[in-house]
């Protein structure tokens, strides 16, 4: 056989941090804050409804675009921010965010295009842009005011006569940044201007802390009908291994995700659909409730982990905060991450590993705080060693 035989524009994807780590902080019996998944069920009537449907004959393909309840229920709950979509023809079920952003990309993007990507990035970001065959343009955050803030001039200058669409996250992973208004309103206004789609990652729309809001890009003028905008039912409900996603947009813009999406997955999850139909409608209390804890679990490791001795950095919405490690001595975080689960027995991750460009971020490290209060406890008892 020809090699190597992986084709070279995923060359760069072939292992995940986050494999990587899990395998380290198991051999270390570590406790494994590096990702992002909660230890607690989600809500008992979206389980009860799941059992229901596995039981009550919904096994079977659910129709392409998604069940009709749970497309019904997504724009009622898109409403919340005063946008209505039409779930026959505005409203696409996915396997997960992650197929959506990889489906419209594919959808919507080619050789030749290049899309603007806010770093430090999601890593499925940039292989889904490789996977469509664009490139991506990475424009980086800034610390500024105490928190990771868009550079609207940087944004501005990134775009290029071959800028197609630009991938937005807020809440953002890894930084825990919410945007605010402005800089939705200056991402608006160069969209507007240059005619590009925006692909919005809102899977933490619920997950915003103290005063943060959640404000939707298609809410913006001249935003609605170019914004493909995504969420997922993973983060909302604790049920991360259910990959049930979904796609807002004008009708144009969900045929056309549609068409790579039909052929990547066709459908996916369909007895959890009506349970997260049901959750949707029914089960919002339940994410206000996680809300307020997560706000109380991020303050706990935050100090915690400013006790162990690390700078942490603010976080207004996620499951994450990251920190510093210079203060301990350390200069580069990665190899920071790699010593820790045999040293003190925690598994974290670099945040370098989600940009172009290591060196601006080595300094930075990112824990997950979606976890029991002793399992954060235990955490925090264990870093205090590394002083
Ligand atoms: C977890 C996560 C996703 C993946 O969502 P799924 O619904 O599990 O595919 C996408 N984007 C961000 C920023 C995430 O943190």
């Amino acid at each position: 056989m020809r090699e190597p035989v992986l084709v070279p524009r995923l060359q760069p994807f072939t292992s995940t941090i986050f494999a990587e780590m899990t395998a380290l902080a198991v051999r270390h019996e570590a406790v494994n804050l590096g990702q992002g998944f909660p230890d607690t069920d989600g809500p008992a009537g979206m389980l009860e409804a799941a059992k229901n449907a596995l039981f009550g004959g919904a096994n079977q393909y659910p129709p392409g675009p998604g069940r009709p309840e749970l497309r019904a229920a997504i724009a009622r709950h898109r409403l919340r921010y005063g946008t209505a979509y039409d779930p026959d023809t505005e409203i696409l079920v996915t396997a997960g965010a992650t197929e959506a952003i990889a489906a419209s990309l594919i959808a919507l993007t080619q050789a030749g295009d290049e899309v603007i990507v806010i770093e430090p990035y999601y890593d499925s970001y940039a292989a889904a842009v490789a996977m469509a065959g664009a490139e991506r343009r990475v424009v980086g955050l800034v610390e500024r005011d105490g928190r990771f803030a868009l550079d609207v001039e940087s944004l501005r200058a990134a775009v290029t006569d071959r800028t197609r669409a630009i991938l937005i996250n807020s809440p953002h992973n890894p930084t825990g940044t919410v945007f605010t208004r402005a800089e939705l309103e200056a991402v608006a206004a160069l969209c507007v201007t240059h005619d590009l789609i925006a692909i919005t990652d809102e899977v933490y729309e619920h997950l915003v802390f103290d005063d943060a809001e959640h404000l939707p890009l298609a809410t913006l003028p001249g935003m609605r009908e170019r914004t493909v905008s995504i969420s997922s039912a993973g983060k909302t409900f604790n049920c991360t291994g259910w990959k049930i996603g979904w796609v807002c947009a004008s009708p144009e813009l969900v045929a056309a995700v549609k068409a790579a999406k039909q052929f990547i997955t066709f459908v996916s999850g369909g007895p959890l659909q009506p349970a997260v139909a049901h959750a949707l409608d029914h089960e919002l209390p339940w994410a206000e409730d996680l809300r307020t804890s997560l706000q109380d679990k991020r303050d706990r490791l935050a100090a915690g982990l400013a006790d162990a001795g690390f700078a942490v950095r603010p976080t207004a919405g996620t499951y994450f905060v990251c920190v510093d490690v210079r203060p301990l001595g350390f200069e580069d975080a990665a190899e920071l991450a790699w010593e820790l689960p045999e040293r003190v027995g925690v598994a974290a991750v670099p945040v370098k590993v989600f940009t172009d460009h290591p060196e601006e971020w080595k300094h930075l490290l990112r824990f997950a705080f979606c976890k029991r209060n002793e399992v954060i406890d235990e955490a925090v008892t264990r870093l205090r060693k590394l002083r």
